[in-house]
């Protein structure tokens, strides 16, 4: 089992201390996590780190999956798509599904917490069915909500306020609500088999068994096929550079089990691959993050091409490895990039395809400029900083109008 300590080489002594030091504070509180889904997507990615490492720092923590069949995913991810700013409609019908399923769900939660920290829009709901059984209810909103449909946001905003705070990826997110809102980073783990360092032996074992032959650079995108994502967006920067350098692209992803159109996206991006012997579409399993890790090792240039993008943990995933990475200049993705030193930002297929060809030409710039990103992502975007967030976070709840707070 992974511990606390094994961090301390990673971001040294003092960082692992001080959690252990916020962590006295709060010593047997109940924290309960609740979201919809328990593998796929970055909000699983976190919890399935978090968890254990609270509950180790003396806090008792759990994780619940709220359950939905179908159509309540497909009201979920409108609200998804509504909030990242895409026209959607939604009826009535749909909207009381949403609150019947939430309603369902609270029926099977008897647990009594000291913070129950609800992720996303999916669960947002139950706050209006089990509001006694936790003394502070804060709302997380992963998704880029810079430009949300006015429409959807209204009628989530009426949940949302019964909260007593929520937290944000970043400013830009933040909403007019009557509670105080906090801007909290997400993060990756170094030591999940997501991350960890792997030997080249690992690495060629893995691209053999995926059946991808090494023998051009390697151009990657690892997301949820997604049209957020802009996979075929990917695609077509990747025809763009193919007539002037040899590359090879691999997009690889997996589905969500709460998000129903993958399959149709992932439709869409093997027509647009079609008759390019040159590009590979990989379809992974929720459990292949061994594999998802040497791909990313593997690779000389990654992309996250997003058109909207609450953080982008395949992002930071990519610049811990060292790699260079291209991102959409979206949402939190703007946070991780910083042109010509922690990556690129790019806001078309061209300029996507321009900075591919960029940094092929330079192995030198792109070898260095994945060093500062992997120091980056050390200083700013890993799970110790994360813990800190969440334990500081306690505290203040526990402290409401406090102007002396010991940390
Ligand atoms: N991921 C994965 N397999 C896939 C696609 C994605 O394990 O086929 C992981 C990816 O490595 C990252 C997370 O899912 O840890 C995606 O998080 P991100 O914030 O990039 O996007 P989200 O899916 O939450 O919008």
């Amino acid at each position: 089992m992974i511990t606390l300590d094994d961090y301390a080489p990673i971001v040294g002594e003092e960082v692992v201390g001080q959690l252990r030091r916020l962590a006295e504070h709060l010593q047997g509180r109940r924290f309960v996590h609740i979201n919809s889904t328990s593998v796929g997507g970055g909000v699983a990615e976190i919890l399935s780190w978090a968890v254990p490492l609270l509950n180790q720092l003396g806090l008792e923590t759990r994780w619940e999956v709220i359950l939905g069949d179908p159509a309540f995913f497909e009201v979920t991810k409108a609200f998804h798509n509504g909030l990242q700013g895409f026209k959607v409609h939604l009826t009535p019908a749909m909207l009381e599904h949403y609150r019947q399923v939430n309603r369902e769900n609270a029926r099977r939660f008897s647990w009594e917490a000291d913070v129950v920290l609800v992720h996303d829009p999916q669960p947002a709901c139950l706050i209006e069915e089990l509001r006694p059984q936790a003394a502070h209810w804060v709302w997380r909103c992963h998704v880029d909500v810079s430009r949300p449909q006015l429409a959807v946001w209204r009628f989530l905003r009426e949940i949302v306020k019964q909260y007593d705070a929520s937290i944000f990826s970043m400013s830009q997110f933040a909403q007019n609500l009557p509670h105080p809102q906090y801007l909290i980073r997400p993060s990756i783990d170094p030591l999940s088999e997501k991350n960890r360092d792997l030997t080249d032996k690992e690495i060629t074992a893995v691209l053999h068994h995926l059946g991808i032959e090494k023998d051009k650079p390697l151009v990657l995108q690892i997301s949820r096929f997604d049209s957020f994502k802009d996979p075929v967006g990917v695609i077509q920067a990747f025809r763009l550079v193919r007539r002037h350098a040899p590359c090879k692209l691999v997009l690889a992803g997996g589905e969500a089990t709460d998000d129903p159109e993958g399959a149709e996206i992932l439709a869409q991006v093997q027509e647009a691959a079609q008759g390019e012997p040159d590009i590979q579409v990989l379809l992974l399993p929720p459990e292949a993050q061994h594999e998802v890790n040497a791909l990313q090792r593997a690779a000389d240039v990654i992309v996250q091409k997003s058109t909207r993008e609450g953080f982008g943990l395949t992002v930071t995933e990519a610049m811990w490895k060292g790699k260079p990475v291209i991102g959409g200049a979206v949402g939190g993705i703007v946070l991780q990039l910083r042109d010509y030193h922690t990556g690129f930002l790019v806001h078309s297929p061209e300029g996507c395809a321009f900075r591919i060809r960029y940094l092929l030409h330079r192995p030198e710039m792109a070898r260095r400029m994945g060093q500062t990103a992997r120091e980056f992502v050390r200083t700013h975007f890993l799970i110790t900083r994360h813990i800190r967030d969440y334990l500081t976070l306690m505290i203040l709840l526990e402290n409401p109008g406090n102007r002396l707070i010991e940390l």
